[in-house]
């Protein structure tokens, strides 16, 4: 099944596994982590968990 990403538009196909599924899965395109809800290979609830990763800043301790 696909999901629409929120943050890059583009369809993500994240397979079959997930038609029944509640949680996060990351945007193949953008890195975005959308979280999403389905129903019998229904998408009930998208939203945006997390937008694109910025490079990552090491915080020193
Ligand atoms: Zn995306």
């Amino acid at each position: 099944m696909k999901i629409n990403c929120l943050s890059c538009g583009h369809s993500v196909d994240i397979g079959d596994a997930y038609d029944d599924y509640e949680g996060q899965v990351k945007c193949f395109t953008c890195g975005a982590i959308l979280e999403i809800r389905t129903e019998e290979g229904n998408v009930r609830a998208v939203k945006l968990a997390q937008a694109v990763m910025s490079p990552p800043a090491k915080k020193a301790h």
